[in-house]
């Protein structure tokens, strides 16, 4: 009788442990989230509506698509959104870089006039692209990374400012291989279609190497700077690589954007190797989606892409249940990190590295 009141008591120990360890999928709606990557487009607030619906914040990020009037489009849209939602929508502006007075003081001057009103403004944080790096060029032809001291002067203002720059430096490291060499589908989908991207056919643009010294570099000659690394700091194709950058560079986090598939490809391999990752660093990793809604997009189309993204990870991050990908073959588990690392990568490490007042 003893026993069996002991085993009784253990069991029920158990059971409560667990619930108590680890979110549930029914946990979902109830637990607040932020999505550190999106981009709001629009003025509609459908992607707010459903952002409230599935509890998450948003931090809404601009690009350099150079286009300068795309890009104040894109500031005025944010900056819209987080005066309609306060509290629940964050932005960080970024700077159109214009090649024609590169080098000059001229050229930082017009670039920091520009930020320091965006950033009076309430944005969170400077967003800087692959533009650097892959597209924009000096007088002589010469890619201009990241690590250019040219940069340095605008690098120091928004140091100055004591916010955080939010990097999309480079691309997955498959833009650098040939398509039946590429991990996951949807990379290999959007080189085969863009083929002005992908690297691979380029061997006269800066290698996959070459992107990760600069950066690596930038991050060496600004120890001060704090950097969030978009889609894991392009180093989505293997946690090791990424687990010696964040050792090496205390100031880095990194958001998991767009590369959730690229985390499941590793973990359908080797799961423990990314679990033990994700509880490691633990405080360097925060969610993001990198989904976009424009004005004109189908609201409805759009609002049911998103609930499932966000369900969808949820389940890979929270719980332990078999899954597959539509992006590549083979099955994998969910990750089922403890709640305490849930509740950093969905929500605290945001607050934290992009010092939301919430
Ligand atoms: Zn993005």
């Amino acid at each position: 009788m003893r026993m069996k009141t002991f085993l009784l008591l253990l069991l029920v120990t158990m059971i409560y442990g667990c619930s108590e360890r680890y979110y549930t999928e029914e946990d979902f709606p109830s637990v607040l989230k932020i999505d550190s990557h999106i981009h709001i487009h629009s003025d509609d607030g459908v992607f707010e509506e459903q952002a409230a619906a599935d509890n998450f914040l948003l931090v809404t990020l601009n690009y350099d698509n150079g286009d300068p009037s795309y890009i104040r489009d894109q500031f005025n849209y944010a900056v819209l959104s987080a005066k309609k939602h306060p509290g629940r929508v964050f932005y960080g502006p970024t700077f159109f870089f214009d090649t024609a007075g590169w080098g000059t003081e001229e050229w930082s001057r017009k670039v920091i006039d520009q930020l320091d009103k965006d950033i009076s403004e309430g944005a969170i944080t400077v967003k800087i692209w692959k533009n650097i790096g892959m597209t924009v060029r000096d007088r002589s032809g010469k890619f201009i990374m990241v690590d250019d001291p040219g940069l340095d002067p605008v690098i120091n203002f928004i140091k100055s400012r004591n916010i955080p720059i939010t990097g999309h430096l480079g691309e997955p490291r498959n833009c650098w291989l040939p398509l039946e060499e590429m991990t996951v589908d949807n990379d290999r989908n959007y080189f085969a279609r863009n083929t002005q991207y992908h690297m691979y056919l380029h061997p006269e643009y800066p290698s996959y190497e070459d992107q990760i010294n600069a950066r690596d570099n930038f991050l060496e000659r600004n120890p001060g700077l704090t950097f969030i690394g978009c889609h894991l700091g392009s180093l989505e194709w293997n946690v090791d690589s990424l687990a010696l950058r964040l050792d090496r560079y205390p100031g880095m986090a990194v958001d998991i954007s767009a590369r959730t598939c690229h985390l499941q490809y590793q973990s359908a391999r080797d799961r423990e190797r990314v679990r033990d990752f994700c509880i490691k660093y633990q405080d360097r990793l925060l969610y993001g989606t990198d989904i976009g809604y424009t004005a004109g997009d189908d609201p409805e189309a759009f609002k049911t892409r998103m609930h499932d993204t966000w369900i969808d990870d949820w389940k890979y991050f929270a719980t332990a249940k078999k899954m597959s990908s539509p992006l590549f073959e083979g099955e994998f588990s969910g990750l089922q990190l403890p709640k305490k690392v849930i509740d950093k990568l969905y929500r605290e490490n945001a607050v934290h590295w992009y010092g939301l007042k919430l």
